[in-house]
């Protein structure tokens, strides 16, 4: 592999949720430079490599992009094959395109790989088709967090008739619920709320938009947690397997 840094996208947390170009990048990474919200299981596929933390956690210490930025040049620049592992995809929330811009300025190779992001695995795993036929047309990703205090086009969102999966929302739930029913999204609009999406220890707690935060609370809800809030929130049809290799019967062609 040629020196550059890999944007690597780890996926929701279970490890079988991993891409086989994540797998391979790992395989070859000197540095892994890892985000709190990455499952550690994923580092069975760099055992070799050097394991640098730079998470950053709303709320709890973090690291500064900006030295998180000049950590990768400096590897790059001495010749190290760069993996920078997100949780999820990159890309969806998690400022993967600044850190290839960055990069790409100062000269360094980058390529992107995606992960599974938390919303659509979430939503699989509890049986929650984003998109239904004659339901739902569409969905839309929304951050209920923001750094400058910007606000969303809520009564277009409420309006949208796109199932909407909300990230970052667990410390947000009042505000999301307020702008929803004042943008015009009714009452009793059915939400799922999904705590450690592909996890063991997955969580969901079903409710609507008017009682959403009381649920939160009566269930003690926890961050990494999405929402999920649409019509389609009421299903609970086909589930995810978040436990493959464990609840996959032997092959009958092994058997005998
Ligand atoms: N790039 C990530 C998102 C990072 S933003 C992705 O594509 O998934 C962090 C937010 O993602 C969390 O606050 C939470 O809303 C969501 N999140 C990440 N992992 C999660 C998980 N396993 N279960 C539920 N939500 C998760």
């Amino acid at each position: 592999m040629s020196v550059k840094v890999w944007l690597v996208g780890a996926g929701p947390g279970d490890p079988e949720l991993l891409t086989l170009k994540a797998v391979k990048a790992l395989n070859q990474a000197d540095i892994v430079m890892i985000d709190d919200l990455v499952n550690p299981a994923v580092l069975e596929h760099c055992p070799d490599a050097r394991i640098v933390p730079v998470g950053k956690r709303g709320g709890c210490r973090s690291t500064p992009q900006a030295f998180i930025h000049r950590l990768m040049l400096r590897y790059a620049r001495q010749g190290k094959c760069v993996v920078r592992l997100k949780g999820g995809d990159p890309c969806i929330f998690g400022r993967g395109s600044e850190e290839a811009d960055w990069l790409t300025t100062h000269g360094i190779e980058v390529e992107m790989v995606n992960g599974i992001t938390a919303g659509l695995a979430g939503a699989t795993n509890c049986g929650i088709p984003l998109t239904l036929r004659g339901v739902a047309r569409g969905v839309t990703l929304v951050t209920a967090h923001t750094q400058d205090d910007s606000s969303l086009n809520w009564p277009a969102l409420a309006q949208s008739g796109t199932t909407l999966v909300v990230y970052m929302g667990v410390a947000k739930l009042p505000e999301v619920r307020d702008s929803l029913l004042a943008g015009g999204m009714r009452a009793d609009m059915p939400v799922a709320m999904i705590e450690n999406a592909s996890l063991p220890h997955q969580r969901e707690c079903r409710s609507t938009l008017a009682g959403m935060q009381q649920a939160a609370h009566d269930f003690q809800l926890k961050s990494p947690a999405i929402l999920v809030i649409g019509e389609v929130a009421a299903q609970q049809q086909v589930r995810g397997c978040s436990q493959f290799v464990a609840a996959t019967p032997e092959p009958v062609w092994a058997q005998g």
